[in-house]
């Protein structure tokens, strides 16, 4: 069976975190292939901030051409064109119809961990994948994992749901899409926190300034 990996995200824009954790899952999990999954429409995330799925899929292009293994699903952009909101649940459904052999691995940060019952159907999210959690080394504000340990999440929803979770072991790295547009905004260096060809297409196409 072929082991696929799926890193999810807004991707607004794609940083070294976003990579540092695929490539960790890629390694611990044996995963033959790590698809970058932009959201379609990502409706938990402030919708004026969210730039347009092909700008986002283009600077996820970008991110991972040079990597082995790590390719660009643009399975999520039909949600855009249906007009409806993108639901992980969903869209594991429609992967199992794409590739009925593979087992999907969806990788995921802390915060994500937290809040995935709160997700459309997390049940079946559950029933069709296994999930790699990864800790952050700064969690961001309001987040859970200052009073419950990512382990005893994990646990939780093993017991809750029949979950398969896994915990990547990975030391956090502290970059976060939101400080990057910050950055942009304040006209402040992006040196190490993205790859080159993003920052470069970022400052070319005026993303993040207004
Ligand atoms: P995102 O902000 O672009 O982040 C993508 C993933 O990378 C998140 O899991 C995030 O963890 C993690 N991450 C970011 N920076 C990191 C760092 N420095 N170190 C470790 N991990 C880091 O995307 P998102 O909006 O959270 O969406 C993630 C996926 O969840 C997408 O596929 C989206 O469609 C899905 N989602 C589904 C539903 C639903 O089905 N109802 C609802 C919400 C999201 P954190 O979670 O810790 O930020």
């Amino acid at each position: 069976m072929r082991r696929v990996g799926i890193m999810g995200g807004t991707f607004n824009p794609i940083h070294n975190g976003h990579l540092a954790i695929a490539q960790k899952a890629r390694e611990q999990f044996a995963l033959d292939q790590v698809l970058f999954m932009p959201s379609g429409v990502p409706y938990m995330k402030d919708q004026r901030e969210v730039l347009p799925i092909e700008t986002r899929c283009a600077m996820t292009a970008l991110a991972i051409k040079d990597l082995p293994g790590f390719e660009l699903s643009e399975i999520e952009m039909s949600d855009v064109a249906q007009g409806k909101n993108t639901y992980t649940c969903d869209t594991l459904q429609k992967l199992k119809i794409v590739d009925p052999e593979a087992a999907y691995y969806f990788i995921l940060g802390a915060d994500s961990l937290y809040a995935i019952e709160k997700w459309e159907k997390p049940a079946l999210i559950f029933q069709n994948c296994t999930i790699l959690a990864a800790v952050r080394r700064e969690e961001p504000e309001n987040s859970q994992a200052a009073t419950k340990p990512l382990s005893a999440q994990a646990q939780y929803l093993r017991e809750k749901y029949h979950a398969s979770v896994e915990i990547l072991e990975f030391a956090g790295i502290d970059i976060s899409s939101t400080k990057i547009r910050e950055k942009v905004r304040k006209g402040e260096s992006l040196r190490g926190l993205l790859p080159e060809a993003v920052e470069r297409y970022i400052i070319a196409e005026h993303l993040y300034i207004a």
